[in-house]
């Protein structure tokens, strides 16, 4: 039987651990694609590209990397710089970086479109997966729906990540929620 093709997206490293391996088991020829304009500063942003290549060779799979505009990405978020996190500038980072992922997918013919993203206990399956159905359509692609934080993914993302020694940060990404995460002083687990 042909392999189905897959585009995962990965928003990080860690997220990507669980998901990864799991589409491959589920016989999907599974390829990472990572966004990451929204991430700030500069620095983050290699370091978490940097792990996304790591992670890349411990599965044995391919990696691609959007460039690194965070221009646009600010552009898209004009006038929702208050907004709390998973709140709208969020819903509108996830268009962002899914349909990035889309349009990625089907100029390589991908069949098929998951991300990671639902592997976060801060973030809203239904609407990750919504957003993600919505750009896979307007693709041609099929949206495969996980909740990849169901039967404990988090936490075994968490171990797994570890036992890797993969760069895990303490925020979600951009500017906002650094800030947040240094207004709170205390780290959280992504
Ligand atoms: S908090 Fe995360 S999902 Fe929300 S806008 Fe920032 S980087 Fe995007």
């Amino acid at each position: 039987m042909r392999n189905r093709r897959a585009l995962l997206h990965v928003c990080c490293a860690p997220d990507a651990t669980v998901p990864w391996p799991a589409l491959r088991g589920e016989g999907y020829d599974t390829a990472a694609f990572f966004y990451g304009s929204g991430i700030h500063p500069r620095e983050e942003w290699v370091a978490r590209s940097d792990a996304v290549r790591r992670l890349a060779g411990y599965v044995g799979g391919s990696a691609e990397f959007a460039e690194y505009d965070p221009e646009s990405w600010f552009a898209a978020m004009k006038g929702m710089e208050d907004e709390p996190e998973g709140g709208k500038r969020c819903a509108v980072c996830f268009g962002l970086q899914l349909a990035a992922a889309a349009r990625y997918a089907a100029s390589e013919g991908f069949e098929y479109l998951c991300t990671t993203l639902s592997i976060s206990p801060h973030k809203s399956p239904p609407l990750i997966n919504g957003v993600g159905a919505s750009v896979s359509a307007a693709a041609g692609l099929k949206w495969i729906e996980r909740v990849w934080r169901k039967n404990d993914g988090f936490r075994l993302s968490v171990a797994r990540s570890r036992e890797m020694g993969l760069y895990r940060q303490n925020y979600c990404g951009c500017v906002y929620s650094m800030r947040r995460q240094e207004a709170a002083g205390s780290i959280f687990i992504l």
